[in-house]
């Protein structure tokens, strides 16, 4: 019979894949914790009226990209394609947001019917962090700030670079469309297919078409900075000179819109030049009328999304991924004999309770002498403590160090823990 298999775009972590993950989440989740954000977590299914109201109908991800269903009930239910409305779902729904600033955050799957590829998967995993209740610039530029120090943490930060821009308010977009509209129609037949439609849909996503013919039309395009309000204008401004005085650099790229409806004022996008097209790594802006589209009171948001996937392959890429986030031991235990099996036992708890932060790793299944020691090496240990006959009628163990040259060492029992302790910095 044939196996069956996972389905395509989703991807198994895999043990070798999952020391890497946990470092960058971890990394993420200390970070947030410094700037006082507070972690949610929402359900991985919702209605799916929830994700056509907020990220609007006419959108690639609400188009083509969603997992929808019908339950047995005969609801219509949608795997979540982002994070962002579940989050203000579950923060209206339960009053988190009456009169009240919060700072959030969220991590978990999130799937969207693409065509898997390289950095672009079906299942994929988001890091997001959503603000609520704050009108002015000073939180765009403290998302920006979390964000360059991240990429500090993580090695990335010459690897990285930030664009940003504003797409004002829905007024001065709805302006701006009509005149993107009257402009592009001349030329209707000369743009590419997805742009053609789009014309109909949601022309300002023609914005950031890659078609070289679509680009060379737009180079003679109205501009949105010419519909832009002026409270827009000034916000953007302050967002700049924040980011000026915070030493975070970035790029203005007018043709940056996003893909989603629900973005007002500031957006932005991380980018990497070393994933090839797949080179957002975190990206977000302002919605402040989410919450009131939502059916909440009116809300001032803004927030972003990274992907984890991307993140990752980008460490791996540039090989950044710091050697000590691999190893899966640091200290390996041999026993020889029933009897030193007992001792080993013992031994390895007082190890972990002496060095709560190493990972002992107790040698289980019998096996020679020589087989265990390969095991020992291959685990990834700095130190093999070896328990056999000898060891035993002297209270003692072998230690011998795997990774440099040094000689193998006899050492009381009692000494051990604080010898390791002492030899396993870093
Ligand atoms: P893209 O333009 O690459 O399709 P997007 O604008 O659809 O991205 P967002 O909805 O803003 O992406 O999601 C935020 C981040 O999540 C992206 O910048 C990216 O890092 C990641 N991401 C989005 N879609 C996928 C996917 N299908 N596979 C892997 N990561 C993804
Ligand atoms: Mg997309």
């Amino acid at each position: 019979m044939a196996k069956i298999q996972a389905i395509r775009g989703m991807n198994d972590i895999l043990p070798e894949q999952t020391p890497v993950w946990q470092f960058v989440e971890a990394t993420v989740r200390n970070l947030l914790r410094q700037y006082g954000y507070q972690e949610i977590r929402m359900p991985i299914v919702e209605q799916t009226d929830l994700f056509k109201r907020s990220i609007g109908e006419v959108t690639d991800i609400v188009e083509k990209e969603m997992y929808t269903f019908d339950d047995r009930n005969g609801d219509s239910l949608t795997l979540r394609p982002e994070g962002t409305a579940g989050c203000v779902r579950a923060a209206e729904e339960h009053g988190l947001l009456f009169n009240q600033t919060r700072r959030l955050w969220y991590t978990g799957p999130m799937f969207r019917h693409e065509r898997p590829q390289k950095g672009r998967y079906r299942q994929f995993h988001q890091i997001g962090v959503e603000c609520f209740g704050m009108t002015g610039p000073d939180i765009d530029a403290e998302l920006l700030v979390l964000t360059a120090r991240l990429w500090k943490a993580l090695g990335l930060a010459d690897h990285t670079r930030l664009e940003i821009n504003t797409i004002g308010t829905s007024e001065a977009r709805r302006a701006f469309r009509g005149a993107l509209v009257d402009y592009l129609g001349q030329y209707r037949n000369e743009l590419d297919a997805d742009s053609q439609r789009r014309l109909e849909t949601n022309p300002l996503r023609i914005l950031d078409s890659k078609d070289a013919g679509t680009r060379r039309i737009l180079a003679q395009a109205p501009s949105l900075d010419d519909y832009l309000d002026e409270e827009s204008r000034v916000h953007f401004e302050r967002v700049k000179a924040l980011l000026d005085a915070a030493g975070v650099s970035y790029s203005v790229n007018p043709a940056l819109v996003r893909g989603l409806d629900y973005y007002g004022k500031t957006v932005f996008e991380w980018i990497t030049d070393s994933l090839g097209a797949q080179g957002t790594v975190c990206a977000g802006g302002r919605y402040d009328g989410l919450v009131e589209q939502l059916g909440g009171r009116p809300t001032p948001a803004v927030g972003f999304a990274m992907g984890l996937e991307r993140l990752i392959l980008l460490l791996e890429t540039l090989e950044l991924v710091p050697g000590h986030v691999n190893s899966n031991a640091d200290v390996y235990v041999v026993a020889m004999g029933d009897d030193a099996v007992a001792q080993a036992l013992s031994l390895a708890e007082n190890l972990r309770s002496a060095l709560p932060t190493r990972a002992v790793v107790s040698h289980c299944g019998g096996g020679s002498f020589k087989s265990q020691m390969k095991k020992a090496d291959r685990s990834g240990a700095r130190y093999a403590v070896i328990l056999g006959d000898n060891e035993l009628h002297n209270g003692t163990v072998a230690l011998k160090p795997l990774r440099d040259n040094e000689d193998q060492r006899e050492l009381p029992q009692g000494d051990i823990a604080a010898w390791l302790a002492n030899a396993l910095t870093d």
